[in-house]
């Protein structure tokens, strides 16, 4: 019988978590989306999201806890960030971000 050690470790530990490298301008460091738009507001947006992807997290198709983490553009020249989109998220995955929260 021949295993395979990927499939093996996959089954273990679920499947490889992707590094994700997000910059985040100094202006923003230490603000959290919520309060850019408020504890309430944040929380029907997050769920919105959630719902949308199905219980499964947009980076490694792991199904549990998700997070929902805000997609900024950033322009250089103009310094400005521009609230683009939503990724839903798994906890290990929102780790490996540098985004602020
Ligand atoms: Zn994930």
């Amino acid at each position: 019988m021949i295993v395979n050690a990927d499939t093996v470790w996959e089954e273990i530990v679920g499947p490889p978590l992707r590094l994700n490298i997000e910059l985040t301008p100094e202006p923003l460091w230490g603000i959290a989306i919520e309060d850019i738009v408020g504890t309430e507001r944040w929380e029907r947006i997050a769920c919105n999201e959630r719902g949308k992807s199905d219980g499964f997290c947009m980076r490694c198709d792991r199904k549990t806890m998700l997070e929902c983490d805000p997609v900024w553009k950033l322009d250089e020249e103009s310094r400005l960030a521009t609230l683009v989109g939503f990724e839903v998220v798994c906890e290990k995955c929102l780790l490996l971000t540098s985004s602020p929260h």
